[in-house]
């Protein structure tokens, strides 16, 4: 017994160290890394839980990185990977040579998208399809005969993604600082404001932020506009009632493309298969990734419209992108299990049923605990902020880091939570649990948080 637990802490030992000296972790602090090392191992996983390599297990409330839409340790996911990589390793997309999954997928992923969104080009992950969706509008244009119109326009407080163009497009200070490297011709306007800010106001009349840069750059130069229905790691902002509606106009009007990142939205998370569909719009690309899979295998891509797909097929010569995994079989193998299993199971309906439960959670939180304010919730997909003083807004010295300590304080009691924006000074935390949670599970995530607000408050103050 006893030398079976030293051999576990010896190999437990030996993989922090081995971390600590040879992995070089992406949105991670390097010198604490390196000092205190990898944080949890994890292992294995059930449901809404995830257990570490020396035994413990946490309740995973942000379903990892807003991915692991069916929870996790789906055996049937495991399967459906088992057997198509066992039929066959890896196939090219290029030069017109196609796989079975990968057709299948697209199908089924076109009968599933709003409207006449009629095609798909895959990638690998978020920033890669944002980075497509940028080139097949700029292209698009190009057959149009526009050159010219190559600048795109995205939000304040967006995330798009860490390849360059989507970088670039991305709003967060941290993420432009790393490298300094920056496609030019890409604009933000400011966004739209949410239910919060607007109060009993009912004016979603802030695409106006979007009109002024088209105007000041004219139009004919704008290829496309950015946006995430739901604006995620950038804080969970959701736009009021007619915002979508009005940057969907607008782009009609001036002949711009609407592309919409639902690379979180997407699959169910917001209570609709994609997020648009809460406001009635179809935009003209449409990103997608994570939830495709639920993020057992990687994969992404674009949904096109059906006008831009028939000019596209026009061209009578290379189409000069695409990656190597564009189109895996592996992946899109998992992609069509995963959406079987989204529809047999009736996910989107669980996600709407919970809603109402987390939502009753966060209004608990804000009647027990004055610093609680401004929580907002569409479908499992919920934020909520600290405030030193809720009613004047005030918000805590940003030193004092309140929402990094009660995402700390939630681990301590084994939920895993996530702060966003916290080295910026906000204080927002995100809820973004896997989309078969249940009343219970809810219910103990809301009683964690509690527990863990009561814990720290004194510090906080
Ligand atoms: N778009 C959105 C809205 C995202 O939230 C993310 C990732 N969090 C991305 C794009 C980038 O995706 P990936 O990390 O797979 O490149």
């Amino acid at each position: 017994m006893t030398d079976q637990f030293s051999l576990k802490q010896t190999i437990y030992q030996e993989l922090v160290e081995w971390d600590k000296k040879y992995f070089l972790h992406p949105t991670t602090v390097p010198k604490t890394h390196v000092e205190q090392g990898p944080k949890l191992i994890f292992s294995e996983g059930n449901g809404i839980y995830v257990t570490d390599i020396r035994g413990e297990s946490y309740i995973d409330g942000i379903s990892m990185l807003w991915n692991v839409n069916l929870g996790h340790g789906q055996k049937e996911l495991a399967e459906a990977a088992k057997e198509q990589m066992s039929k066959l390793a890896f196939s090219s997309s290029f030069v017109s040579y196609s796989n079975e999954p990968a057709i299948r997928l697209a199908e089924k992923l076109v009968s599933l998208s709003p409207g006449d969104l009629n095609a798909v080009f895959y990638t690998s992950g978020g920033s890669e399809s944002n980075d497509t969706a940028f080139k097949l509008a700029r292209f698009y244009w190009q057959l149009k005969g526009k050159p010219e119109k190559t600048k795109i326009i995205a939000l304040e407080r967006s995330y798009h993604g860490v390849t360059i163009a989507a970088q670039t497009a991305t709003n967060v200070p941290a993420f432009h600082e790393f490298s300094g490297s920056q496609i030019s011709g890409v604009f933000h306007a400011k966004p739209h404001l949410t239910h919060c800010e607007l109060g009993e106001r009912s004016d979603p009349n802030y695409e106006g932020c979007i009109r002024y840069i088209v105007e000041k750059e004219g139009a004919d130069t704008i290829a496309a506009v950015i946006l995430e229905p739901v604006q995620g790691s950038g804080g969970v902002y959701i736009p009021p009632e007619g915002y979508l509606q009005a940057v969907c106009k607008l782009c009609d009007e001036y002949n711009i493309l609407f592309i919409a990142d639902e690379v979180i939205c997407g699959f169910g998370r917001t209570g609709t298969m994609f997020g648009v569909e809460h406001w009635g719009v179809v935009p003209d690309l449409m990103t997608f990734a994570k939830g495709v899979t639920s993020g057992y295998a990687q994969l992404g891509g674009v949904l096109i419209k059906q006008s831009i797909r028939d000019t596209l097929v026009e061209y009578d010569d290379v189409l000069a992108h695409g990656f190597t995994y564009s189109g895996h079989s592996t992946a899109c193998a998992v992609g069509l299990k995963n959406i079987e299993i989204l529809e047999r199971e009736q996910i989107v309906q669980n996600v709407k049923n919970m809603e109402q439960e987390l939502k009753k959670g966060l209004k608990y939180l804000e009647d027990k605990h004055t610093i609680v304010a401004k929580s907002r919730v569409i479908g499992l997909l919920a934020g909520f902020e600290l405030f030193a003083d809720r009613d004047s807004e005030t918000p805590f010295d940003p030193t004092v880091k309140a929402a990094v300590k009660v995402v700390e304080e939630c681990f301590n009691r084994k939920l895993i939570l996530r702060a966003l924006r916290a080295n910026e000074g906000h204080n927002i935390i995100a809820i973004s649990p896997p989309l078969t949670i249940n009343k219970d599970e809810i219910e103990t995530m809301i009683q964690i948080i509690d527990d863990s607000i009561a814990a720290c408050k004194q510090d906080l103050m």
